[in-house]
């Protein structure tokens, strides 16, 4: 701008931040400092509680509109420039809106000097934080640093709610359209979100494809879900103005403030991305309310994995294989054990393998410690055949197992290291609903099956198509579950049920063992059925290695 045309006086650039404020949301302000008067844009003076745009006795006036614990730290700030000791102002702090409920601003201003060189202007903008501004480009939100400071300035989440929204499946919506559209949808939804807030509830955008409402408004948590089938409604209402070119669901999890011991940023967003994934496992397109029970189900989950991958790279310390006889049906010798797994953590509480098993798995340990199950239940056979030649070890297999290690190798390789022929050994499998669509599955159980080991087919009767699986499979060993067992000996339709099915595998050369039976009357019953091999308390509780070689006088 040429010298002769700079703007010169307090009055044109309160005139020229007027003509700015039309088009935007924050509020500008001229403060002349040597003149002791402020002018803000006019929509502030209607927010604040400000005598109105234009007033004099500034630092007095403005004790007038800031929150009592934040006037001394803006008083200290203005100081500073008045002795123009900085320029430059930046200040988070408290404003009063008109009727008395603190808004939290952030203020920047500069200050321009008179020809002598003494503070005269600042000029400076303030915006409403949690206001829009800093916009994520994509979602036109603001992101995680802005919730921080929101929390930080509210001294954490008084009364309210969180909820956090997140797209289900957003990684096949881009994989599927394109990073492109996946950034339309992101845009949809945040604007779905944002036109069903009340006053007082901010969106962010937390990570990539989820959103976190923030409500200091004090809702229950029935109000908040209406809010999000509010936000879901408005979604599909989009996708169907859109044709159906993507169509996408949102899930939802929900926090109340109640729930948290400090609604800081951390708990919030440890909270709220449980509640969410919650919602998730339970299926997407859904909300979901924390339940400290769930969660602390989660957390304890969390610290046996935690505890079991200590457990695998310390020499399994903790974990021990078990063993419990499987006796012949008709003369009750001994013919061999199922080795099962036993866990106990270092604080001396022993957990139910069907509580870490499935975590095991989860966390993938199932792999080295399935590794380590196949050699000790390998050596445990070879030592038993000192006295009894043609004991059997039968080692449960995971699906995770079968999908992800190298299964086949590894029980070929302890066949090599104990010398044990291939038959020695059975591996049993549970039908589970994946197993019978695996092809991998299919290929090992094959492989296992040309080499002359055994397979088992385990838990018969628990539900999946059964009869089907044994064709399918065509394994040497049926395992009848305690639950069936125990209904065929309570009904007599389905004790002729059982007793069929104990016919027809034996017609087609299979085994059947009957396992879980606990009392002499239940071996009494289950003797007339037909079955081959019998396991159960009955017999024996499963017991370390050394009890059950002393229990069969093997040492
Ligand atoms: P499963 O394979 O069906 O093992 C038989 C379960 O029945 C064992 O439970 C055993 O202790 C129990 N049992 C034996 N006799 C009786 C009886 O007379 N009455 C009753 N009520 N129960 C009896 P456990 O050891 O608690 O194991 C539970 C499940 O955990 C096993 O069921 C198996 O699915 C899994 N599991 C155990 N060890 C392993 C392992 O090494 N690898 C894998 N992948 N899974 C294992
Ligand atoms: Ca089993
Ligand atoms: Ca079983």
């Amino acid at each position: 701008m040429p010298k002769s045309d700079k703007i010169q006086n307090f009055e044109s650039f309160c005139e020229i931040a007027e003509q700015f404020a039309v088009c935007m949301n924050d509020y500008l302000y001229v403060y002349d400092i040597i003149n002791d008067t402020f002018y803000i844009t006019e929509r502030a003076a209607k927010r604040f509680a400000l005598p109105g745009c234009l007033f004099h006795d500034v630092v007095e006036t403005l004790r007038a509109c800031v929150h009592p614990d934040d006037f001394s730290m803006l008083q200290e700030d203005l100081q500073q420039l008045f002795d123009g000791v900085k320029t430059e102002h930046e200040l988070r702090y408290r404003w009063l809106g008109k009727d008395g409920v603190p808004i939290w601003i952030i203020c920047r201003g500069r200050v321009l000097q008179n020809e002598e060189g003494r503070p005269w202007l600042m000029l400076g903008c303030i915006n409403e934080i949690g206001r829009k501004q800093k916009a994520d480009n994509v979602s036109g939100l603001l992101g995680v640093s802005s919730l921080q400071e929101h929390l930080k300035q509210i001294s954490n989440l008084p009364e309210g709610f969180v909820m956090r929204i997140g797209i289900d499946d957003f990684r096949m919506i881009n994989e599927r359209l394109g990073v492109e559209y996946g950034d339309t949808v992101l845009r949809q939804v945040a604007q779905c979100i944002e036109s069903r807030l009340l006053p007082g509830q901010y969106v962010y955008r937390v990570i990539s494809d989820e959103f976190l409402v923030l409500d200091a408004v004090g809702c229950e948590s029935e109000e908040v879900k209406e809010l999000y089938y509010n936000i879901r409604q408005e979604v599909e209402r989009t996708i169907a103005k859109q044709c159906y070119e993507a169509v996408y669901t949102i899930s939802g999890g929900i926090v109340n403030t109640r729930d948290m011991q400090k609604a800081d940023y951390e708990e919030i967003m440890r909270l709220s991305e449980f509640a969410l994934g919650q919602a998730k496992r339970q299926g997407k397109n859904q909300v979901c309310v924390f339940a400290q029970e769930d969660y602390d189900a989660f957390l304890r989950a969390r610290a046996i994995s935690r505890s079991l991958r200590r457990a695998v790279s310390n020499d399994f310390v903790g974990l021990d294989l078990y063993f419990q006889p499987l006796v012949y049906a008709d003369t009750e010798e001994l013919y061999g054990a199922e080795a099962l797994l036993r866990y106990q953590m270092p604080d001396g509480e022993r957990i139910s393998p069907m509580e870490f098993i499935p975590i095991l798995e989860e966390s993938g340990l199932i792999v080295p410690v399935g590794k380590w199950i196949i050699r000790k239940a390998a050596d445990m056979c070879r030592e038993c055949r000192k006295r009894y030649p043609q004991f059997r070890v039968s080692i449960n297999l995971s699906y995770i197992q079968m999908t992800k290690s190298p299964v086949f190798a590894e029980v070929m390789d302890a066949l090599k290291e104990t010398g044990l022929p291939a038959d020695a050994l059975i591996m049993e499998l549970t039908e589970s609903g994946y197993l019978e669509n695996s092809i991998n599955v299919q290929k090992v159980w094959k492989k296992f099956k040309e080499a002359g080991i055994q397979i088992a087919l385990d838990d018969f009767g628990t539900g999946y198509s059964n009869l089907q699986n044994i064709g399918r499979f065509n394994p040497d060993i049926v395992k009848i579950d305690r639950s069936f067992t125990l209904r065929a000996l309570q009904h007599s339709y389905e004790r002729q049920l059982l007793s069929h099915i104990i016919n027809m595998v034996h017609s087609i050369d299979l085994r059947i063992v009957i396992e879980g039976v606990e009392e002499k009357e239940e071996q009494q019953q289950v003797m007339q059925l037909g079955s081959d091999f019998i396991q159960g308390y009955y017999y024996s509780m499963p017991c370390s290695r050394t009890e059950f070689l002393k229990k069969y006088n093997v040492e």
